[in-house]
């Protein structure tokens, strides 16, 4: 039997609205809209489709969004600056400062400036620490979308064997804390795991974040397990055309799979809807203090 599709791209549109709804009662008890400030050093072209839409989607949710884009000369210490100036900014609520950087700025120093009550990426070594503490606070948008899929999933996750493969900062070590949060049995396999088909198999819940095309195959996945698909790669298509492919094998992965998230479709479009989500909880936080 073919497996459910978790339909990433109507769930954010779900969780937009939720955020939109929250904003207008956020307006409304504090007379100002949460505000989220987007900066893009450089001009690299995926990074700046998706500044824009993050600068997009946060306007649409009626928060005050605004990029700012400095070329890819600025000196580290221009950089630094105006984190200094959006941390001082009373009505900033969020800062997130897209990824990669240039090679001429150091990415670490510039992320560990950023206030950590205002970094809705949740990539500050105080989050990534209060969340391996069990005690979240801005958690990294992508694996909160993970998790929402999931819950469409109704996957039961407390008991269960969850394998995520990847241990980035940014997907795999957050996406693992939270399984084992809701007391998921959690394997987090890389790139020196041994049989990794083998660790796979054991997973009812499968996490793949790797960044390989297709790397996880059919024989990868469990009958009857949810298969999570965080990767994005570009692959030639064979007619001089580029697709998008996830790093899951999706149509053989669907035959056995009870629920899988299509590449595109599936967490993608979550993570924008995150970062707003994150914005909000930044926003309420900063407020009640
Ligand atoms: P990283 O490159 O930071 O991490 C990749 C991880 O995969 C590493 O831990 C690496 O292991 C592991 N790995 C690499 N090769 C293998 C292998 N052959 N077998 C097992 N493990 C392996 O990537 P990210 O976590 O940042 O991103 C992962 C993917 O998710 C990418 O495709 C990225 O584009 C996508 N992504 C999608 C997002 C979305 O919104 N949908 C958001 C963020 C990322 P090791 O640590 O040993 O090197």
């Amino acid at each position: 039997m073919a497996a459910r599709i978790l339909d990433g791209k109507k769930l954010a549109e779900t969780v937009r609205a939720e955020v939109r709804e929250g904003v207008a009662a956020f307006k409304a008890k504090y007379g100002r809209a949460p505000g989220l400030e987007v900066v893009l050093v450089g001009d690299d072209p995926a990074s700046q489709v998706y500044t824009r839409n993050k600068e997009k989607a946060s306007n649409e949710v009626g928060m005050q969004g605004r990029l700012h884009v400095l070329p890819a000369s600025t000196p580290e210490d221009e950089v630094l600056a105006l984190v200094e100036r959006l941390n001082a900014d009373d009505n900033v609520d969020g800062i997130l400062v897209q990824l990669p950087l240039p090679k001429s700025i150091n990415e670490q120093r510039v992320l560990d400036a950023v206030d950590p009550a205002k970094d809705v990426d949740g990539f500050h070594p105080v989050n990534a620490g209060l969340l391996a503490a069990g005690r979240p606070r801005l958690v990294p948008c992508t694996p909160l979308g993970c998790m929402r899929l999931l819950a469409l999933a109704e996957v039961p996750l407390k008991g269960a064997r969850a394998v995520v493969v990847g241990r980035s900062n940014i997907v795999g070590k957050p996406v693992a804390q939270l399984l084992l949060a809701e007391h998921a049995t959690v394997t987090i396999a890389h790139s020196r795991t041994k049989d990794l088909a083998a660790v796979c198999r054991e997973a009812d819940v499968l996490v793949a974040a790797v960044g390989k095309a297709e790397l996880v195959r059919g024989d990868f996945v469990k009958p009857g397990a949810v298969v999570i698909d965080v990767g994005i790669n570009r692959v030639d298509a064979g007619n001089g055309k580029t697709k998008l492919v996830g790093d899951v094998a999706y149509a053989e992965a669907a035959e056995i799979a009870s629920a899988i998230t299509p590449v595109p479709g599936g967490v993608g479009p979550m993570t924008i809807a995150y970062l707003l989500q994150n914005t909000l909880t930044a926003a309420h936080a900063r407020a009640a203090r």
